[in-house]
C-alpha cells in the first residue's frame, strides 16, 4: 500500500528527527553523562513501520520516548507532520500527545491495578474530550477489535493474562485514533505462544487504522518480520538503516551482522560462516564510549582509522545508510 501511494506522489515524512540527543546525568557526578541517544537522524513515513533494533542499553527506548516527548531532548529537532514538536506547549502539545501514543514493554506495570479495564479505557477518552455516547457498548465493540469482549470490561488487570493485558494496553493506545504508535518491545514480556498473536494483532490494526509504527526490539528477527525499514542502533547512534529485507539478508555494518548471526538458522553451513565473523565482548558504557567508531573494540574488521575517527552515517546505495569506514571513503 505504501509503495502504491509513493508511485502517485512522494510522501512527506510523518516524523523527522534531526541530530537528536538525550543525555542523562549520572547520580553523584556533576560532569558524567549517559549519552543514551547521541546524534540520531531518521524519518518515519506515513503508514510504514520503522523498526529500531539493538542490544539492551543501546538507547532505543530512550529514542522512542524522546520522539514522543516523554523525555525532553538535550538537543536536536523532532518534526511531526512538519511541526517542530520540541517547541509545542499547551493545547498543541495535548493534540500531539493524542496523535502519538506508546505501548510499553510490560503490561503488568503499564496498566493501573486499581482501575477496571473500562475505567482504564475511558480515562484517555475523557481527557481528550471524546464523546463516545453509550460508553459500555462503545468499549465492548472496541474490545472486540483486539480480541477481547464486554466480559472483560469490569475486570481488573490482575484478573487478565499477560497477553490480554497487552491487548488492553494496545487498545488504550489506539482508541484516540493516533497517527503514530511507538511500540517498545511489545511482546518481550509475554509467553512465546502469545507473542505471534500480538504481532498479528498489531499488523491488522495498522491496516485497519492506517497507523504508523516505530517498533522497538532487541530481536532482529521480530523487527524484520514487523518492519518495512529498520534502523540498527549501537551505543546511542544509528549504525545502519535500510529496507528490512535487504538489510537482514545483506547486512553491511559488522554490528548488524552480529545481531543477525545470533538468529538461529537451520542450515549448518550458514551457521558456521556466521560464526567466523562474530564479534566479541559486551557493549562498552555509554557514559564513556570508545573513541572513533564506538564499535571498534568489538569489531573483527577494525582498522587504524576506526580508533580515532567516528564514521558518519552515509547513504551507500538507494535507501541504505551505514556508519562504517569499510564503506565510506577516508
Ligand atoms: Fe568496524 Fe571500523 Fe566499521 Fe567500526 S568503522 S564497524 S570498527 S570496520
Amino acid at each position: 500500500m505504501l509503495a502504491l501511494r509513493e508511485e502517485v506522489m512522494p510522501l512527506d515524512p510523518l516524523v523527522r528527527v534531526v541530530d537528536l540527543r538525550k543525555y542523562f546525568s549520572v547520580r553523584g557526578s556533576f560532569t558524567k553523562k549517559v549519552r543514551a541517544v547521541d546524534g540520531v537522524s531518521l524519518e518515519i513515513m506515513p503508514g510504514e513501520t520503522l523498526g529500531i533494533v539493538g542490544e539492551s542499553g543501546c538507547g532505543k527506548t530512550t529514542l522512542g520516548k524522546t520522539v514522543l516527548r516523554l523525555y525532553e531532548p538535550t538537543s536536536g529537532k523532532i518534526f511531526f507532520e512538519g511541526k517542530d514538536i520540541v517547541k509545542l506547549r499547551g493545547s498543541q502539545l495535548k493534540e500531539f500527545r493524542r496523535n502519538a501514543q506508546m505501548v510499553f514493554q510490560d503490561p503488568h506495570t503499564s496498566l493501573n491495578p486499581r482501575l477496571t479495564i473500562a475505567e482504564t479505557l475511558l480515562e484517555p477518552l475523557r481527557e481528550h474530550g471524546f464523546d463516545v455516547g453509550d460508553a459500555e457498548s462503545y468499549l465492548a465493540k472496541e474490545l472486540e477489535k483486539v480480541g477481547l469482549s464486554s466480559e472483560h470490561l469490569y475486570r481488573y488487570p490482575h484478573e487478565l493474562s499477560g497477553g490480554q493485558k497487552q491487548r488492553v494496553a494496545i487498545l488504550r493506545a489506539i482508541l484516540l485514533k493516533p497517527k503514530l504508535v511507538v511500540l517498545d518491545e511489545p511482546t518481550s514480556s509475554l509467553d512465546v505462544s502469545v507473542q505471534a498473536q500480538i504481532l498479528e494483532l498489531l499488523k491488522s490494526l495498522q491496516r485497519l487504522y492506517n497507523l504508523t509504527y516505530m517498533f522497538i526490539s532487541h530481536d532482529i528477527a521480530v523487527v524484520k518480520y514487523m518492519s518495512d525499514r529498520m534502523a540498527v542502533m549501537y551505543l546511542g547512534k544509528l549504525v545502519e538503516l535500510g529496507d528490512s529485507n535487504s538489510l537482514f539478508t545483506n547486512p553491511l555494518h559488522p554490528y548488524s551482522l552480529m545481531l543477525i548471526s545470533s538468529v538461529p538458522v537451520p542450515d549448518p553451513k550458514t551457521a558456521r560462516a556466521r560464526q567466523k565473523v562474530k564479534p566479541h565482548g559486551e557493549p562498552p558504557s555509554p557514559i564513556n564510549p570508545p573513541s572513533g567508531c564506538r564499535f571498534h573494540p568489538r569489531c573483527p574488521h577494525v582498522m587504524d582509522v576506526c580508533k580515532t575517527r567516528e564514521p558518519p552515517l552515509e547513504e551507500v546505495s538507494a535507501g541504505r545508510r551505514v556508519a562504517c569506514w569499510l564503506y565510506i571513503k577516508h
